[in-house]
């Protein structure tokens, strides 16, 4: 139908049928023929020219079917391809009536859209319609969409994606186990150093028992030893007895020195002389010295010897405090052992999601690995709102399929007639 808008409200409408006097849906004939608008009963008149398809014209200017827009050689054309029958088919409802411009025998609506229209008119002609599909001449507006196959960018995304979770979720609570080794490790140098210690200890200790029952024993031992000139004495032993814990041992040392020195000049000297006589009575007072030092020494050697034999309650703690420090290690192990288990666990589980949810994610990229993005440079938006199917003309044989998600097939013209007009084959 032609509508020529000359204001808002008079419109001139025209047609391809009309219904004759028999009541039969007919095309114009000849020029001035006379017939009845199918949809708003006015009398139309026949206009067979050489410029236009041969249509009808109403006689007076009427408002006929407001929801009919300008048509065109496209809309004429499409509609040719379907039979006389389908076309421009009266659908009445509720005291409401269009006209379609093809009502298949499937009762589907298709409506071939020229111009733009608003989405509150696309909601009303898809609510009155129901079952109908909406071809739109996007022919001169086709270089505004853009279609293209982004599935292996879309691809190339998910798997960038799903592996920086996976690398993600490898480091679970890495933190935690890290802490929890640096623990293990602490506890083992402390364990270490306090066993080197008490080793230490036990061997100094051990050292004086063996040498003598007790500090008093072990006083006179070591005096005996050092009088009678026999310097032998463990090694060990004098490293422990340094010269400073034992002011005396210096004088005692001098005296000993001394009474080598006086018994050398005894041994020289001759018999009953006055030198002899000399000589015993300074060997005396060497003798008396060194008795007289020999408490002070002794007492000094007890405390040295004393200090290393009563390392019983050091040893102890320290033996207190070695097993302490194993059972902490003990639990410590056992809460890393936990920890990596827990660890484990989450890993395995979150992985088992990662990988379903990255599965979930490809398959239904590959499901749409040959349907086209559409997308638009400037949106339409109201072909956004529409519900029913869309096919985009868009001329050389093909038309756009619009799928829900934005995606797009073409489709060849003749599978679509095949597809709604299959008489046709
Ligand atoms: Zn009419």
């Amino acid at each position: 139908m032609n509508h020529i808008s000359i204001n808002l409200t008079v419109i001139i409408s025209t047609m391809q049928h009309a219904i004759d006097i028999n009541g039969k849906k007919i095309t114009p004939a000849y020029s001035g023929e006379r017939a009845v608008c199918g949809f708003c009963k006015q009398e139309v008149i026949g206009k067979c020219g050489e410029i236009y398809i041969w249509h009808w014209q109403h006689v007076h200017n009427a408002d006929c079917d407001l929801w009919k827009e300008g048509e065109t050689k496209w809309h004429r054309d499409w509609k040719n391809k379907f039979p006389l029958d389908w076309q421009e088919t009266i659908i009445e409802k509720n005291s409401e009536k269009h006209i379609a411009d093809i009502f298949t025998p499937n009762g589907i609506v298709i409506e071939f859209q020229n111009s733009m229209i608003s989405s509150s008119i696309i909601a009303e002609r898809e609510k009155f319609y129901e079952k109908m599909i909406w071809v739109i001449n996007a022919q001169t507006f086709k270089d505004n969409l853009i279609t293209e196959n982004i599935s292996d960018q879309q691809l190339a995304e998910i798997d960038r994606r799903y592996s920086a979770q996976r690398s993600l979720l490898s480091k679970h609570n890495s933190f935690g186990l890290q802490n929890t080794k640096k623990k293990q490790n602490v506890l083992t140098t402390e364990i270490q150093s306090r066993e080197d210690a008490l080793k230490g200890l036990e061997s100094v200790t051990d050292l004086f028992k063996s040498y003598n029952k007790n500090a008093e024993t072990f006083a006179e031992q070591i005096i005996i030893t050092w009088q009678s000139e026999n310097l032998f004495v463990d090694p060990s032993l004098i490293e422990i007895i340094s010269d400073d814990a034992i002011p005396a041992k210096k004088s005692f040392f001098r005296l000993l020195r001394d009474l080598k020195r006086n018994k050398h000049f005894l041994s020289a000297a001759l018999e009953n002389s006055v030198e002899i006589e000399e000589l015993y009575k300074e060997r005396n007072e060497i003798l008396n010295e060194i008795e007289n030092l020999k408490p002070a020494l002794k007492e000094e050697l007890k405390s040295v010897a004393s200090q290393h034999l009563n390392r019983e309650v050091e040893i102890a703690q320290l033996k207190r405090e070695i097993l302490f420090l194993k059972w902490k290690n003990t639990e410590n192990d056992k809460e890393l052992e936990e920890l990596k288990i827990s660890i484990d666990n989450y890993i395995k589980t979150n992985l088992k999601k990662i990988e379903a949810d990255f599965d979930e994610e490809r398959n239904k990229i590959l499901k749409d690995k040959n349907k086209l993005t559409l997308s638009w440079k400037r949106e339409r938006k109201s072909w956004g709102s529409a519900a029913a199917p869309i096919f985009f003309d868009i001329g050389d044989g093909y038309l756009l399929y619009k799928h829900p998600n934005n995606k797009a097939s073409r489709v060849k013209v003749c599978d679509f007639m095949s597809k709604y007009n299959p008489g046709e084959r």
